[in-house]
């Protein structure tokens, strides 16, 4: 069997959709099939999530939006009128039940219960259109079988438990496809989690790590992966294969091509990821393994936005290395903080992470006795795996470079937005 998953930027409208179903029909194979939120709908419900938060009544307004675009997909995919609606209906209700009748307390929790809506109505759709082409399909509800710690927004696979739940569920002898949500799972008391922000391709990886599938396919907006995002750097070139340990380093430094966490999972069990056209099946696209064939080695720009540096240094001047700097690091990482890049001197600690502000402010209250803070917003990080001095000159012209680190394979620059 293989996984395919398709996100957001493939599946927006009727015409993705039917673009979905044209590509899993002429699979020979079992396949599960792994659907992200339509669309930028993620986006949209933390919006509702955060007016529903401030009280200032006009969540109802963000989630008739919400409503009325998957409603248009659902009508125009299911004529006549009556049956896109019967589809979603029901979830919109339960959605809106929860937003009535619960008072938010903690933020991360009604966070999960809220946007991981976008994948339940996506694959609602989704699974019923492929059933209406007469493929032998079932919808599976994730949030089941993917068991999860109650780390809301970034919950931990419970692996055995999940292994047990995702091999009985996903039984090939009844059905040939399976349509499944990315990026949401559930805990053991039935509450809904995500994995993270883009953790659909995550979700893939595990399902096919769990169901020993022969390769995980993710179709993107793009051919492959290239050596820069084409929406940033013009002429960017595919790499026709690729190692693991590369892709874990390009998607670590930023590469929202694939989730970082996605590499992982394959790579144990060896196996193959394909990164591949939505929009030109028919081309080969990135083969990710681990013993790629490398014709030529390109440099690879990543650029990671919305980033804050911090500069933490001790205000009795003692050394940061040591002691001081587990400290730290235990406080980012219980605080929820993902650091990017860390630079460290005699007395202070540079540390580059997103910029999530209520987070970093956070923390930054609890170092406050013992530390001084600067820090710069809105800055962003540059990095260039196999850099050479014409690919330095090429992203770093004319910016201010606030840090810069290099290591024998990769330069990192840390600049003004
Ligand atoms: P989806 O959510 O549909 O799976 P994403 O939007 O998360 O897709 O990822 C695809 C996008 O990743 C592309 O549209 C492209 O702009 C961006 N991207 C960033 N870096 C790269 C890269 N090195 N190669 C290809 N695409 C990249
Ligand atoms: N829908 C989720 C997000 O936008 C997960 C994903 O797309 O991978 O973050
Ligand atoms: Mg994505």
């Amino acid at each position: 069997m293989k996984v395919f998953k398709f996100g957001g930027a493939s599946v927006k409208d009727a015409a993705g959709i039917r673009n979905l179903a044209k590509i899993v029909s002429v699979e020979k194979g079992n396949l599960v099939i792994v659907v992200s939120a339509f669309g930028k709908t993620t986006n949209a419900l933390e919006g509702v999530l955060n007016s529903w938060q401030s009280a200032d009544g006009s969540y109802n307004d963000h989630l008739e939006n919400i409503y009325d675009y998957h409603l248009s997909i659902a009508e125009e995919l299911f004529p006549p009128s009556g049956e896109g609606r019967n589809i979603i209906e029901g979830s919109f209700s339960k959605l809106k039940d929860y937003l009535r009748s619960v008072k938010g307390t903690e933020y991360d929790f009604d966070y999960d219960q809220i946007v991981s809506y976008g994948e339940v109505w996506s694959t609602l759709i989704v699974a019923e259109y492929i059933k209406k082409s007469g493929l032998p399909a079932e919808w599976i509800d994730i949030r089941e079988n993917l068991i999860t710690d109650e780390r809301y927004r970034d919950a931990n696979i419970l692996w055995d438990e999940s292994t047990e739940c995702v091999r009985k569920v996903f039984d090939f002898n009844s059905f040939r496809y399976f349509v499944t949500q990315g990026f949401i799972g559930g805990t053991k008391n039935g509450h809904t989690t995500t994995l993270g922000r883009e953790g659909s391709d995550y979700t893939a990886a595990i399902l096919a790590n769990m169901l020993d599938a022969e390769c995980l396919i993710v179709w993107k907006d793009v051919p492959g992966v290239l050596n820069a995002d084409p929406k940033w750097l013009p002429g960017s070139e595919k790499l026709e294969e690729m190692s693991y340990r590369e892709a874990v380093e390009m998607t670590f430094s930023g590469a929202k091509v694939i989730h970082p966490k996605t590499i992982k999972p394959l790579q144990n069990k060896n196996i193959p990821l394909i990164v591949k056209s939505f929009i030109d099946p028919a081309e080969k696209g990135t083969l990710v393994t681990a013993d790629p064939i490398l014709r030529k080695i390109l440099p690879v720009f990543i650029r990671k936005r919305n980033q804050i540096l911090i500069t933490l240094l001790p205000k009795d001047f003692s050394f940061v290395m040591g002691d001081n700097l587990s400290r730290i690091f235990n406080l980012f990482t219980g605080n929820g903080i993902k650091v990017n890049l860390v630079e460290a001197s005699a007395v202070s600690i540079d540390v580059c992470v997103d910029d999530e502000k209520r987070k970093v402010d956070a923390l930054l209250a609890l170092l406050k006795d013992e530390y001084s803070a600067i820090y710069n917003e809105n800055v962003e990080m540059l990095s260039i795996r196999h850099y050479t001095p014409e690919s330095i000159e090429r992203i770093t012209a004319g910016k201010e470079i606030l840090l810069e680190q290099r290591t024998r394979s990769t330069v990192r620059f840390v600049v003004k937005g």
